[in-house]
């Protein structure tokens, strides 16, 4: 994929009423959608484009105070389409290939710990240890904590940044 573009990748439906059915998901939000609920804009004069469902394309058009009007969009308007698609896009790759909703509680059962959903959809794993301090692990960072009360309270006793 060239970096001008956000595509959406198609999800095999093996099972479920949904059967048979072209399911796709949408880059930005992640959420499986029908393909005819997928969304494309285009960069005028060139093969540029992004995809994403309706939610997401209101929520940008909500951020920005503008309307999606055509699928040919003009070179500024479509710029910050592509940035409001490929951050979110990169968040989410980053989040599959590190710890997710799957594979967040297969790791916390493996650690003793809890799996644990923070805000933006980042999940970590909260590990109590039994001198009381907690420790939270995430692909990018290990925080430890004295005590119940300074994890509360985002007080790191130490961290850890990863790579
Ligand atoms: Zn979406």
């Amino acid at each position: 994929m060239d970096n001008k573009s956000v595509k959406a990748r198609f999800e095999p439906e093996e099972d479920g009423k949904c059967r048979g059915q072209m399911l796709m998901v949408c880059p930005v939000c992640n959420r499986k959608i029908r393909e005819q609920a997928l969304e494309r804009y285009y960069e005028g004069n060139s093969e540029n484009t992004v995809e994403l469902c309706s939610d997401c394309r209101e929520d940008f058009e909500r951020d920005n105070d503008v309307a999606l009007e055509y699928d040919t969009l003009n070179k500024p308007l479509y710029g910050k389409l592509l940035a409001f698609a490929s951050t979110a896009a990169a968040a989410i790759d980053a989040q599959n290939q590190g710890l997710n909703e799957r594979t967040a509680p297969m790791v916390a059962y493996a650690l003793g710990g809890d799996a644990w959903q923070s805000g933006g959809g980042i999940w970590l794993i909260v590990k109590r240890t039994a001198d009381k301090r907690v420790v939270t692990i995430s692909p990018e960072v290990v925080n430890e904590y004295a005590d119940e009360q300074a994890f509360e309270e985002n007080r790191p006793k130490s961290t850890l940044v990863m790579g």
